[in-house]
């Protein structure tokens, strides 16, 4: 889960990272009141989405008058930021962080990722930040530094201080470099995060640090036993199909195709994804029905698939363990009803309950195409698109 820039500073100060002094703003008004509240002769003005890329997005800017801060926080609400890292859709400006401008010597890049290969929090910094990572890792690699941190001892002094000269700092730099990589370690792993990230992390005029920008995700696994975490969800930045498929207990994920899936288990979801491909299709979507789906779940699984235009024709794989496949196959016909369907419906059913299930699909009457392997299912399913069944 993402939070906010303005969040992830909050949190990360708490934990003794330096941030510039600023203030939420929810309409250009308030923005501009909160640039005089601050004080000062400048300030940046900065979207708050959950995305990278703002900068070059025209999504922050450094404002000299508290009108110059309400009038351009008024380009940004309501609008959709369009970055390197969203969709064409773009996310939504709702929200506007007003801070005091910084005065900038040299941007730094430091980042706290989950490093799979040695399962362990590993540190990534450069000495030349401001740029994305993957431009950073593009342009200039040999700039990266790398540091893995062992859970049992946890980030040791004499790293961090290597991993500060190692950027080239010196002097009370090197003490406080230090100083915010322990807070974010500490941050990072007191509050089970995923990721944490300042770029830029830029020495000051006065040779200070201070965190400029500020990234956090957290693992969703362990919201249970982060409410304060959790309670910084905000579902304006989600895709509302999947934040809707979330809520109905569905694992749902837009995609670029046109044929919707209704599948269990993430593993068939992607086998079957893989199959239709093979035969020359593209899917919608990925979805994850979950154990046990009940008929109103499958409806619930086929309202969200039909939420997205694109799609031509549903296919149904289901391999019934927990699940029963007389109960999915009463969703399918039910959602013919309650949903009003009219695409072509493509099932394969297999294991528990599998020939109640293919009767109440016979016994319905309705033009839906039934497949015996996943191989079939995919074909049909190729082949059905743009041409509706007749009844
Ligand atoms: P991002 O593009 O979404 O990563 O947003 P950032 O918060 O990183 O801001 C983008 C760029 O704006 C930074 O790399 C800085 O160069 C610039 N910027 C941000 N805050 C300030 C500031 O206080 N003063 C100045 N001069 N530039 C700033
Ligand atoms: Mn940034």
């Amino acid at each position: 889960m993402d939070i906010h820039e303005y969040q992830a500073k909050e949190i990360l100060a708490g934990f003794g990272v330096p941030v510039p002094r600023g203030g939420l703003a929810y309409s250009p008004e308030q923005a501009g009141y909160r640039a005089r509240e601050l004080g000062g002769e400048a300030w940046v003005v900065k979207a708050q989405i959950h995305s990278g890329g703002r900068g070059e997005a025209g999504g922050v800017k450094l404002c000299r008058s508290d009108e110059e801060v309400r009038s351009y926080a008024s380009t940004l609400f309501g609008k959709n930021l369009v970055t390197k890292q969203t969709d064409a859709a773009g996310k939504g400006v709702y929200r506007v962080w007003v801070e005091t401008a910084s005065d900038i010597q040299q941007e730094l890049y430091l980042g706290f990722v989950l490093d799979r290969k040695t399962e362990r929090i590993m540190i990534v910094a450069s000495a030349h930040g401001g740029m994305e990572i993957e431009d950073l890792a593009e342009d200039d690699p040999e700039s990266l530094r790398r540091m893995v941190i062992d859970p049992a001892v946890g980030l040791a002094e004499y790293q961090a201080r290597e991993l500060a000269f190692s950027l080239g700092l010196f002097g009370g730099q090197v003490a406080q470099m230090v100083s915010v990589l322990h807070a974010c370690y500490r941050a990072y792993r007191d509050l089970d995060a995923m990721m944490v990230e300042i770029n830029p992390l830029v020495i000051t005029g006065t040779g200070d640090l201070v965190a400029l920008d500020a990234k956090m995700s957290f693992d969703t696994n362990a919201l249970y036993r982060r409410p304060q975490v959790a309670a910084l969800r905000d579902p304006a930045q989600e895709d509302p199909r999947e934040a809707t498929a979330a809520d109905n207990g569905l694992a749902y994920v837009g995609l670029d195709g046109d044929i919707g899936c209704i599948i269990n288990g993430a593993g068939l979801a992607m086998a079957t994804m893989d199959m239709i491909k093979l035969s020359g299709g593209e899917p919608a979507n990925f979805l994850d029905i979950g154990g046990g789906a009940s008929p109103e779940r499958v409806c619930q699984a086929f309202r969200t698939v039909l939420t997205d235009r694109n799609v031509q024709v549903v296919l149904v794989n289901i391999f019934a363990g927990i699940n029963r496949c007389d109960w999915i196959a009463k969703g399918v016909v039910q959602a013919y009803k309650d949903v009003g369907l009219t695409l072509p419906v493509v099932v394969r059913l297999a294991g528990t309950n599998v020939k109640e299930g293919q009767e109440i699909v016979r016994a319905s009457g309705l033009p839906i195409v039934t497949a015996d392997t996943l191989a079939e299912a995919a074909q049909a399913a190729v082949a059905h698109r743009c041409t509706p069944v007749a009844a």
